[in-house]
């Protein structure tokens, strides 16, 4: 059958991956794992010998036929784009107790799909996606690096991140010109009370030139208050917006917003 490029088609050849994308779904058989872009079932195969709930949805129909033959009472394939699907109205029938995603996608649907995910506001166990490595660096990166900006600390916000595996590009047929790391996305339990869009519109506020001043980023902001944060962590006025932490900017959005 006809690898799609521009569907991002890599499959997974390599049992040792899979086995490890698989292990890190603790799912038993009153739960629901979702798989995003099953492809030939590499994943698929070893996800449903859990049996639990499982949902499907991939976006090329030459697929579909093969990945028909696997369903059941249990077992559903959608032939979907996920980033259109009603994920909320898919699984509102299905009597499970714990949510998983799963899902090896092409690269340039990660950020995407992970923004999908943040804000379905679906009561998630765990996320496992395979990305490619520099965007993994990106997204569990620390202040004061370059990869280090507003994604990374809206991931922050939302989840604790891990990181399970590397990937060498040998574990895919076709073979990607890029490595690949797999993430393991827990939501945190106790998500800081706040309103979620005006903290993204902070966070693009403040990353806008991440390399010059914070004050420069927030020149429209009471800096008096600001001032008054940075003081606290010791941190001097001429801070740069990449060297703060999630921690230290979420006390400077909450006491401007308040
Ligand atoms: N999971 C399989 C594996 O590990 O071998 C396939 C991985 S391949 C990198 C990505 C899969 O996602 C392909 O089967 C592709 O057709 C599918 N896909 C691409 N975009 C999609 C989308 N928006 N929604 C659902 N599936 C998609």
């Amino acid at each position: 059958m006809k690898i799609k490029k521009s569907l991002g088609q890599n499959f997974l050849i390599s049992n040792e991956i899979i086995n490890k994308i698989v292990d890190s779904i603790t799912a038993n058989s009153n739960d629901l794992i979702i798989e995003i872009g099953p492809g030939r079932g590499a994943l698929t195969k070893k996800i449903i010998t859990k049996n639990s709930y499982f949902l499907a949805y991939e976006i090329d129909n030459d697929l579909i036929p093969n990945l028909k033959l696997l369903e059941n009472e249990k077992i559903k394939i959608k032939h979907e784009d996920f980033l259109k699907a009603n994920i909320k109205e898919d699984i509102k029938e299905i009597p499970f107790n714990n949510l998983f995603i799963v899902g090896n996608l092409p690269y340039y649907i990660t950020t995407p799909i992970i923004e999908k995910i943040m804000q379905e506001d679906l009561k998630l166990t765990s996320l496992t996606i395979m990305v490619q490595k520099e965007v993994g660096e990106r997204f569990m990166a620390e202040p004061k690096s370059k990869e280090y900006g507003y994604f990374t600390c809206l991931l922050k916000y939302y989840f604790d991140i891990e990181k399970l595996t590397l990937v060498p590009n040998t574990a895919f047929f076709p073979k990607p010109k890029v490595d690949s790391v797999v993430l393991r996305l827990t939501p945190r339990a106790e998500k800081p009370d706040i309103d979620i869009k005006k903290y993204q519109e902070f966070l693009k506020q403040v990353f806008r030139q991440k390399r010059k001043t914070l004050k420069n980023n927030l020149m429209s902001e009471n800096w008096e208050e600001i001032k008054a944060i940075l003081e606290k962590y010791n941190l001097s006025e001429s801070v740069r917006a990449e060297e703060l932490t999630e921690e230290i900017l979420l006390d400077i959005f909450k006491t401007l917003k308040k």
